[in-house]
């Protein structure tokens, strides 16, 4: 089966009397070990779309599967449920907490998992080599480089093991050395087996993906295989 399979889904907000329809009728279907962007003009319903992706908030209509799990009608318990279990999140305010070193930030997805201390430890350790952060697990986030920080990010994304990776303009607060550095680093993800959907509005970062996604007013305008991605640099 898919690991995503999105049919006909309808997002609309109520403000005040005005209705705003954010997506408008979205199909979508991934599998496991692809790698997805979604692009689209402000407005267009990318973060919409990313929140009813990442199982932080519901559809008004229509039906989400995510890994044989309909999740579209859950309560916000269930859905935070499997969010933790089958989401990695990586933000573009890296979303690390201040007092905590590099290891702890890693770890705590792992606490809400319910995983015994040794276990944590071992796991984050192990998470934070793979983003080639091996001597820098004791460092609080205002000790590191931007790209350091979003490295952190990534590897408590990818602690748990989740069936998606979800970056959200991953690289829009670093400078563009730092941002070919991060998205190295999801090649290498990539490449060894997970998928990733990444929300950007910058074509130079889409172009890593291997499938592009255009959303416009709300609908899916365009869906292709990137036939040229950028790889390794
Ligand atoms: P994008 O991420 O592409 O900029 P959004 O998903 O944020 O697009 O927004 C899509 C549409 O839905 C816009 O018209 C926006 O104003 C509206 N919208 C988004 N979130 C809310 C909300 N919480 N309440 C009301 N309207 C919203
Ligand atoms: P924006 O793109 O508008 O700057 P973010 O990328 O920070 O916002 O967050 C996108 C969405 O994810 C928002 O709905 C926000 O409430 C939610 N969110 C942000 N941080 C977290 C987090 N650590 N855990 C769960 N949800 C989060």
């Amino acid at each position: 089966h898919n690991l995503i399979s999105i049919s006909n889904i309808k997002k609309y907000y109520q403000v005040g009397s005005v209705v705003v329809k954010a997506l408008k009728g979205v199909d979508l279907k991934i599998n496991k070990n692809e790698y997805v962007a979604i692009m689209g003009p402000s407005g267009s319903g990318k973060s919409t779309l990313m929140n009813i992706l990442g199982c932080l908030d519901t559809p008004t209509d229509g039906t989400y599967i995510l890994n044989g799990t309909d999740v579209s009608k859950l309560t916000d318990d269930r859905l935070a449920e499997i969010r933790n279990k089958e989401i990695g999140f990586v933000f573009q305010t890296f979303n690390l907490l201040p007092r905590y070193t590099a290891l702890d930030n890693v770890m705590l997805p792992l606490i809400y998992a319910g995983v015994p201390k040794h276990e944590r430890i071992e796991m984050a350790k192990r998470a934070l080599e793979n983003v080639g952060l091996a001597d820098r697990m004791e460092h609080k986030p205002n000790e590191l480089s931007g790209g350091q920080r979003q490295r952190v990010a990534v590897a408590r994304a990818l602690v748990n093991s989740p069936s998606i990776i979800l970056a959200d303009e991953p690289t829009g607060n670093l400078d563009s050395k730092t941002s070919v550095d991060i998205m190295n680093l999801f090649e290498d993800i990539y490449e060894q087996g997970n998928t990733i959907i990444l929300v950007t509005h910058e074509e130079d970062i889409a172009r890593h993906a291997r499938r592009i996604i255009r959303l416009l007013d709300g609908m899916i305008e365009s869906d292709e295989i990137n036939p040229n991605p950028t790889l390794h640099q």
